[in-house]
């Protein structure tokens, strides 16, 4: 099957800082892969080139068919079919949360004010907080923020969602809520690219886990295998760390 991302021979720099070393990396329709590795070692720059949040200086990236190139109607193209979910939540604070979700489709989607509203009140049920949708972002706890960003960006119709440590921001209590969200998209097909340090939700819901070390893919396999007995030196004392 021809994979929604391809990604070939990456490379990015910043400056000098070789960033992303030949990574070669294709997702699966409706697959889940967690990232994982130390500080720094590009887990986000690499989810962020998948939509062109940054750009690459060698390597080839496809996604869903559409080569990621200058053109900035493929990057445009890309960008509808990619959402993304940051550690900060990123909410328009001056939006209630019905706002915060329907402004996107309503200019991007073009979607009249009923059609967004009733698409957004569906999306706030199954991130369990429609009752929530007339409140400010500053009204709501950290955890009901991160749900209220999940809808957004659902709510445009994405074929592959990123997330960048959603639950790294939020006190204890609220990681699960959103995990849980995350969870109950996963099953229901969404192919997601998460980088997280919630080595629960990788076992229970990633079909692949990815290390990486400086800018490369160390190690990857099912989460089993690589918790269980992690092949390279670097992965083991990564893990030692973290577990
Ligand atoms: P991670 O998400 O794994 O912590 P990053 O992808 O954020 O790693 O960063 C990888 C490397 O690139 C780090 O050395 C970081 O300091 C550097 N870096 C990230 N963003 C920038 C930037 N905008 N300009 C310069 N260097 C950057
Ligand atoms: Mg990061």
């Amino acid at each position: 099957m021809e994979p929604i991302i391809h990604m070939e021979n990456v490379n990015k720099w910043f400056g000098a800082l070789h960033v992303l070393k030949d990574i070669n990396l294709d997702v699966q329709k409706g697959e889940v892969v967690v990232v994982i590795g130390p500080s720094g070692s590009g887990k986000s720059t690499l989810i962020r080139t998948i939509n062109r949040l940054e750009e690459i200086q060698k390597g080839r990236i496809v996604v869903d068919g559409i080569e990621l190139n200058r053109d900035v109607r493929n990057i445009d193209a890309v960008r509808k079919e990619v959402g993304m979910v940051f550690q900060s939540f990123n909410l328009f604070p001056h939006m209630t949360v019905l706002e915060n979700i329907t402004l996107a489709p309503r200019i991007v989607r073009k979607w009249p004010r009923e059609k967004a509203e009733q698409i957004a009140m569906e999306l706030l049920e199954r991130v369990d907080i429609a009752d929530q949708a007339e409140k400010y972002p500053a009204q709501l706890s950290g955890g009901q923020q991160q749900r209220v960003a999940i809808a957004r960006a659902l709510a445009m119709q994405p074929k592959i969602m990123l997330f960048d440590e959603p639950t790294s921001a939020l006190d204890p209590e609220m990681v699960g809520e959103v995990l849980d969200a995350m969870k109950e998209l996963a099953k229901s097909g969404m192919t997601m690219l998460v980088v997280t340090h919630e080595m629960g939700f990788a076992r229970e819901v990633a079909d692949r886990v990815i290390f990486m070390d400086m800018g490369e893919i160390i190690e990857e396999g099912e989460p089993d295998q690589v918790f269980s007995s992690p092949q390279h030196e670097r992965t083991q004392a990564f893990l030692a760390r973290i577990l």
